[in-house]
């Protein structure tokens, strides 16, 4: 028997709240269109069973864009009947129950009508309005009842972009998604009355439309200016949902040049088999994030198109498997015209040099080290993390972030403690920006100043024939007995292996295996420490080996030679010789890096 569905009745809260109060893990979804919230408490993977009006108001949120997504779905497959009656269901919801803004929000959201966010409903009206506006494709009779929504739905987005931009805030991700909400609306209410779409001047060329967005929260590196690989897709998508029925030959060139740095910057992040680190903020892995970004590629390879984003869609399918509603397959025909030339393959060096990220690719190694600006609200203290990728293996990845609601975790995740960073004294990293110093076609050369007072921290990472290399040096003034802590951070199993002479050995396993040798300044102690914390924020149940390096010194250089078992000739013998390292291969060959000094 198939399962009942329905659409809920009530308002939804916020969704970061579905969250597992002692575990940290998000609660399970249930079946979201069913539109009771599940019976005896939404479900933690680790067993608990959590009720509250907070995590009710989430579920809400998460059944109501299920919904919305599955309207879309019902549209592009032609069961008409059914998308119209529900279309009509959520007008006389709508009209029933979002009249005013929420009352229930906190204080410092932007507020909703029929969620807490007006964020939230923005997303919801995305798509809405294009499931309306892809049955208007066939025809408009039996659309006139959903016309009031529409329009509320237009009307509710100018009055929170209204609100957003006299903050000052046109550069928040929020204005992405009112513009993309606003066209969809304006787009599919001109389509049920069968007149043309007037609403460009508003959304799209305006003073606070898409492209001015677009211009001032893009860096010219090509990232959203917030460094998240999360919310740098959150905007692209939102901008390319924005411009269903515009030619991309006929976009501004200025925008054209940011919607492919967009790109550009995904596919440079991307591993070789389709891994897309979690940078700052956002979820480390989640299935609604997987179709997020299987809507983002359909849609950028129509206008931008990129071979490394095909690599994401494959990778992002096979995590998928059932959970993949093939959304992303109904979308062809969404520009007006054909797509742009195909973007170039990235470097096997590739530097962003004002959002501060370096991407290296060594031979089965695919490395980015952190160095950027602190990235607002969703960035972490990470100064100079260093993040080592296989084709599909995260051993030492960003670990991502949790549903916000929860305190203790959030903090955690964005710590210092949790990255592949630095730390002096134990202590947090200040929010600081760190900058580029050097780079070419092998290396880059990265520090930061500001992390904590008098220390200057360098770190050099630089693609050998066979292997990467990692230089970190940190030089501390001003401090009594000062403690420096070089840090593993693995995402997958780790050995460690302290050996009676020379380097400490590390094993990284997953799909493909690693090799590590560390090393430091031949005068200075240095204490290995091992402990188990938490691994990427998808479970923060799942523990990891932890490595700290930690020297007593008030000035130290931690050199670290990474292979992949795959490459070769394999690494025989790894020596820092004052501000030299020497990588010794099998075969008899030999190279020097030199360190900071
Ligand atoms: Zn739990
Ligand atoms: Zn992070």
């Amino acid at each position: 028997m198939a399962a009942l569905r329905r659409i809920a009745r009530e308002r939804g809260g916020w969704w970061h709240a579905y969250v597992c109060p002692a575990h940290g893990v998000e609660l399970e979804h249930g079946d979201l269109l069913a539109g009771v919230f599940p019976e005896g408490g939404a479900r933690c993977a680790h067993g608990c069973r959590v009720d509250s009006e907070a995590v009710r108001g989430a579920w809400l949120v998460l059944s109501h864009q299920a919904w919305a997504r599955r309207l879309r779905v019902l549209a592009h497959r032609g069961e008409r009947a059914e998308a119209v009656e529900r279309l009509g269901e959520y007008a006389g919801l709508y009209a029933e129950l979002a009249a005013d803004r929420h009352g229930e929000a906190q204080g410092w959201m932007l507020r909703g009508r029929l969620f807490h966010q007006a964020l939230t409903d923005a997303i919801w009206a995305v798509n809405v309005g294009h499931a309306v506006i892809t049955l208007a494709e066939k025809e408009t009779g039996d659309l006139a009842a959903v016309l009031p929504l529409l329009e509320a739905l237009e009307q509710a987005a100018l009055e929170a972009r209204d609100v957003l931009t006299g903050q000052g805030q046109l550069a928040s991700n929020y204005t992405a998604w009112l513009n993309a909400a606003g066209v969809a609306a304006g787009r599919a209410a001109a389509a049920v009355r069968g007149t043309s779409w007037e609403g460009a001047g508003c959304w799209l060329e305006g003073g606070h439309g898409l492209y001015a967005h677009l211009r001032v929260a893009v860096a010219d590196d090509g990232w959203e200016w917030e460094g998240s690989t999360y919310y740098h897709g959150f905007v692209l998508r939102a901008a390319l949902l924005a411009l269903r029925s515009t030619a991309p030959s006929a976009l501004p060139a200025d925008v054209v040049g940011v919607l492919a740095g967009m790109t550009d910057v995904l596919a440079a992040v991307a591993t070789p088999g389709g891994v897309l680190p979690a940078l700052h903020d956002g979820p480390y892995r989640r299935d609604a994030l997987g179709r997020e970004w299987l809507e983002l590629i359909a849609l950028a390879q129509q206008s931008v198109p990129s071979d490394a984003l095909e690599a994401v869609a494959d990778r992002v399918r096979a995590e998928l498997g059932d959970a993949d509603d093939a959304l992303d397959r109904e979308l062809g025909g969404w520009f007006a015209g054909p797509p742009l030339p195909r973007r170039a393959a990235a470097a096997p060096v590739s530097v962003f040099p004002s959002t501060g990220y370096a991407v290296l690719r060594a031979a089965g190694i695919h490395a980015l080290v952190d160095f950027g600006p602190h990235g607002g609200s969703h960035g972490h203290r990470d100064k100079l993390s260093l993040y080592l990728y296989g084709d599909t293996t995260a051993w030492q990845p960003d670990p991502g972030q949790v549903p916000y609601a929860h305190p203790d975790f959030r903090d955690l995740y964005t710590s210092t403690a949790a990255h592949p960073a630095f730390r002096v004294d134990g202590a947090e990293q200040a929010e600081c920006a760190g900058a580029l110093t050097a780079a070419d076609a092998v290396s880059v050369t990265a520090e930061a100043t500001e992390a904590y007072e008098g220390v200057r921290a360098v770190r050099r990472v630089a693609v050998g024939p066979c292997y990467l290399v990692d230089l970190l040096t940190v030089e501390v003034t001003g401090r009594e007995a000062p403690r420096i802590t070089a840090q593993l951070r693995p995402g997958t199993a780790l050995d460690v292996q302290v050996q009676a002479a020379g380097p400490v050995r590390t094993t990284w396993y997953g799909d493909e295996t690693l090799h590590g040798w560390h090393t430091w300044s031949a005068e200075v102690p240095v204490r290995p420490f091992t402990v188990p914390g938490p691994g990427p924020a998808d479970d923060p149940q799942r523990t990891r080996t932890r490595v700290d390096f930690t020297a007593e010194a008030a000035h130290v250089v931690f050199a670290s030679v990474y292979q992949a078992a795959s490459a070769g000739p394999a690494v025989s013998d790894v020596r820092l010789d004052g501000t030299e390292l020497t990588v010794e291969l099998a075969d008899g060959s030999i190279a020097h890096y030199r360190t900071e000094g």
